[in-house]
């Protein structure tokens, strides 16, 4: 591995930064291609420890790069992050499936809960851990603020009881983020505190779900009366629906140029095998839906690196996301007909499961529906229907 020196990296220009990137990518293909994640295997194989691609970056500076120095970074801002992962994505690796995750709870932990996230987060960069987000229930998904699970006060912390579902690889987890319900039901979003778990803990059972792509990334958790310290609360008590919305803006912008960088990669591998016209319109169309989809995505990555508030509007970035994904794959399917349907090599396999992904990504984070409906009301100002 070629040595980086990865103490100034948060002091490089975005131009700098890239072509130490690029280099380091280059000198370092044998010993990324050998440890780069692979999603055919089942979820506990590909996401078991020592995590080696993971380890690689973190040791070589870059997956400490855009992170503060008190959670193990190099400072710099969040800009030479989305760097990395488009870096890595343009030459063709994926990233490990848990750093979305990542991405999307430690900004918010950072700004809800320093001291948490000072003491915890570094082993979830690293790759030392995983952590999941503990937030939809079976009646609570886009109505989030029903959200039922309890956090009763104890002497000394909080038992919480209830049961989360779809839970991103809650399963092979070893920190969860969870929303609980501290106030009365009636509160909805005013009665929701945030909790940073052991999944560990006596009384935290995560049990994983089969999708339709066979694999178990999903699970649901079940509380029983599991004891949660004070100290393990995420900012003040009822703030949780303030901290879970700062969250979804992240979602919205870091996850959403994530996967903008895989869905350019995915077109280059695609456009050699378009045949027909109606083909090459396909490819027209996703690649301005994936263009869309980087513009508006680096425009919420700059707001949030600056602290602005990015608004309603990040729901644009969701259904641009959303959509970009669908079409970039039903022609990913359209191209390998036959394979798709009946191949049985483990690239036929990959595909079929990244279609099946690409369909969810229309439900998760937010639904289409309501993303339309904040959009209409929230963004255009149209009037409600009736
Ligand atoms: C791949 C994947 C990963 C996920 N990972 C996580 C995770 O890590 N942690 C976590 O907590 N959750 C996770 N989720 C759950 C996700 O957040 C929920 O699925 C999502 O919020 C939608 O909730 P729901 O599934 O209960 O659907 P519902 O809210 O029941 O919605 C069902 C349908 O009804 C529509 N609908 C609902 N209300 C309205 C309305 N008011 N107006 C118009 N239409 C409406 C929706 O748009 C949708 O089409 C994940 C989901 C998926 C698919």
């Amino acid at each position: 591995m070629t040595d980086t020196t990865s103490a100034d990296l948060g002091s490089l220009s975005p131009i700098e930064f890239q072509q130490r990137l690029d280099q380091w990518i280059k000198d370092n293909e044998a010993e990324l291609t050998a440890s780069e994640p692979d999603e055919s295997k089942s979820v506990e194989e590909a996401t078991a420890p020592p995590r080696p691609f993971q380890t690689l970056l973190w040791n070589a500076g870059w997956l400490r790069a855009g992170w503060p120095e008190e959670i193990g970074g190099t400072g710099g801002s969040a800009v030479q992050r989305a760097q990395v992962y488009e870096g890595l994505a343009a030459a063709g690796y994926a990233l490990p499936e848990t750093l979305p995750t990542l991405e999307v709870l430690t900004p918010a932990l950072l700004k809800y809960a320093p001291a948490l996230a000072h003491t915890y987060s570094e082993g979830f960069l690293s790759g030392k851990e995983l952590w999941c987000q503990g937030f939809s229930e079976t009646e609570a998904g886009s109505d989030m603020a029903s959200m039922r699970t309890r956090a009763k006060k104890v002497e000394g912390g909080w038992s919480i009881s209830g049961h989360k579902v779809w839970n991103s690889y809650a399963s092979v987890s070893d920190r969860c983020v969870l929303l609980a319900r501290t106030g009365e039901q009636e509160s909805r979003h005013k009665g929701i505190s945030a909790f940073l778990v052991d999944m560990d803990t006596p009384g935290v059972e995560a049990r994983p779900i089969k999708t339709m792509t066979s694999r178990n990334e999903l699970s649901e958790i079940y509380f029983d009366n599991a004891f949660i310290a004070d100290d393990r609360i995420i900012g003040e008590v009822n703030q949780g629906w303030e901290f879970a919305m700062y969250l979804l803006q992240w979602e919205r912008g870091m996850y959403a140029w994530m996967r903008q960088a895989w869905l350019n990669n995915r077109l280059d591998e695609i456009r050699p095998l378009v045949k027909t016209s109606d083909q090459e319109k396909e490819l027209g169309a996703a690649y301005m839906r994936a263009l869309a989809l980087r513009l508006v995505s680096r425009r919420t990555i700059r707001q949030l690196d600056k602290g602005i508030y990015a608004g309603p509007e990040v729901s644009i970035d969701k259904l641009l996301l959303s959509s970009a994904e669908q079409i970039v794959l039903d022609l990913a399917r359209s191209v390998h007909r036959g394979a798709y349907e009946l191949g049985d090599e483990p690239e036929d396999a990959r595909l079929v499961g990244d279609f099946f992904y690409t369909r969810s990504a229309s439900i998760y984070g937010g639904a289409a529906e309501i993303q339309r409906d904040v959009v209409a009301q929230r963004v255009l100002g149209l009037p409600r229907g009736r």
